[in-house]
């Protein structure tokens, strides 16, 4: 035991996360939450009292005063049990008590009532309980991200030298950058047409997901988003910057480190030289921050991996398959033959060795599903392991992180064409531009979180009048999406910063650390 645990200490760290990865899945296989159990928690005599409730045959929602019956459950409604509590106003929830029913063996009936219902919930696992332990390493890295980006930038922009230089590599960057989101879509919809995954879900599936996850989409649907690119642009001049650091709105931070960056060239140096050296320190010591934090990623990493899996349904899994394997096969596709040929082509670099340099930025992508968090990581692996410097990291990663989402944008095409499939709804190639085009805004919208792309989703949906609803039927499998497609979105960034790095003739071909 002992030598193994020496053997794990000693071993390189990208090894150590990707085993954690692994264990952390089995274990919350293992440790899988139950869809057939729920704690309640409800009042008796003044006293909050808690009991789990495993193995029903039926639950009925009754109301207090008169008894009567408000809904029935059968025994595989957790989920459907779990979203009508939660779409209860504060005073229902009072007023309501659920009736729980077994039939024994023998046919005879128990039955248990659970009056004032302050909760209902699944039940946690272990697997579950020990997710704060990832939370923490992620929010860890999520700190990081903006003070480093604003330092580096400001560095990375005074070292550039001018503005016409900031232009050429802008100007580049939003090329790679639009490029590769248009190719990742049109892959998607080829997949999707091809494959046809919605004609493969049963008519049955159909409608449990529907009604399964029909309240959790309401909010969503009800939030007004809408793609408005002038504004967009406009909103990248920060009116505060203090305000824009403060709430993480990252083209604005970049936007003003690059005025900072760009004018500090204009002052004397006596005055410029102090700014800089503090911001490059600066810098340097958050760089080295990411460091001590990423030894932490087997422990945080294992929490995130065993919480996601303990609480996932395996079942959806089945029910999506043809689904999700189109979307895995066309990220699989562009992280690894578009990405690796863009490496091979604009940057000079081996695939493979592209691939090794960024194994740590694919893990905290996977396991994170966010691109914000993975930042710091992206730009340390660049950095030192491909070898591109820090002025160009520091420019192209926290854009790319903001606007470019390769995975994202595939994902909302082949869900779009999926629901239009399933819905039975045929589009034709116009309906298909629409798709491109707006899977292209949406995405560059898309915020560097969890589970926002589901959200921009809706706009590509509203602009073909597919239902919205339909989102329902994905929602169930997103957060597995989510980390598969945010490897291919931070992955796309490391690529395009070679690239530029390669063409501005500044790319140092180092030995992989
Ligand atoms: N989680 C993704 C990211 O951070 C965004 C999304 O598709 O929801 O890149």
């Amino acid at each position: 035991m002992k030598s193994i645990a020496l053997w794990f200490w000693n071993i390189k760290l990208h090894n150590k996360i990707f085993l954690v990865l692994l264990f952390g899945a089995l274990f919350g296989t293992l440790f899988n939450v139950s869809s057939y159990k729920i704690k309640v928690t409800y009042k008796e005599q003044g006293e909050e009292k808690s009991a789990i409730i495993e193995r029903w045959d039926l639950v009925e929602f009754v109301y207090q005063a008169s008894g009567g019956v408000q809904a029935v459950f059968g025994k595989d409604d957790q989920l459907k049990i779990l979203s009508h509590f939660q779409n209860f106003s504060r005073d229902q929830k009072q007023n309501y008590g659920i009736l729980v029913r077994w039939e024994n063996p023998d046919g005879s009936i128990r039955q248990e009532l659970y009056q004032r219902i302050i909760d209902l919930q699944k039940v946690k696992t272990i697997a579950v309980a020990i997710k704060p332990i990832g939370t923490l390493f992620i929010r860890l890295l999520t700190f990081i991200a903006i003070p480093l980006v604003l330092a580096s930038l400001i560095v990375g922009a005074s070292s550039l030298g001018n503005i016409g230089i900031v232009g050429k590599i802008g100007a580049k960057m939003i090329i790679f950058y639009i490029c590769l989101i248009a190719i990742a879509i049109t892959i998607g919809l080829t997949f999707a047409n091809v494959i046809k995954p919605g004609e493969k879900l049963a008519q049955d599936a159909r409608e449990k997901l529907l009604v399964e996850f029909a309240p959790n989409i309401k909010t969503k649907i009800s939030e007004n988003i809408d793609l408005d690119v002038i504004n967009t642009i406009v909103n990248i001049v920060p009116t505060n910057p203090i305000s824009a650091l403060a709430n993480a709105e990252m083209l604005q931070i970049v936007f003003f480190a690059l005025i900072v960056g760009i004018t500090l060239t204009m002052i004397r140096k006596e005055k410029s030289e102090p700014v800089i050296r503090f911001f490059d320190g600066f810098s340097e010591l958050m760089i080295r921050m990411v460091g001590i934090i990423m030894k932490l990623a087997p422990l945080g990493v294992f929490a995130l991996i065993s919480a996601t899996v303990g609480e996932f349904g395996f079942d959806i899994l089945q029910t999506l398959f043809w689904y999700a394997l189109t979307l895995i096969i066309g990220l699989a596709f562009h992280q690894f033959i578009i990405l690796g040929s863009l490496v091979k082509v604009f940057s000079g670099m081996n695939p493979v060795r592209f691939f090794k340099g960024i194994r740590n930025v694919m893990l905290i992508a996977f396991t994170s599903s966010s691109s914000a968090a993975t930042l710091p990581v992206n730009m340390k692996s660049c950095e030192e392991n491909l070898g591109v410097p820090k002025k160009i990291t520091s420019f192209v990663l926290p854009l790319g992180a903001t606007i470019n989402m390769d995975g994202t944008s595939m994902y909302q095409a082949v869900a779009a064409v999926f629901i239009a499939q399933v819905y039975g709804i045929e589009l034709h190639l116009s309906e298909q531009l629409i798709i491109l085009l707006t899977a292209l805004l949406a995405s560059i919208g898309t915020a560097p979180v969890p589970g926002v792309g589901i959200i921009m989703l809706i706009i590509v949906l509203r602009s073909v009048n597919i239902p919205e609803e339909g989102i329902a039927l994905i929602m169930g499998i997103d957060r597995f999406l989510d980390m598969c497609r945010t490897v291919v979105n931070t992955s796309g960034d490391a690529a395009v910063a070679t690239a530029i790095a390669k063409s501005e003739g500044v790319l140092e071909i180092t030995n992989e650390k």
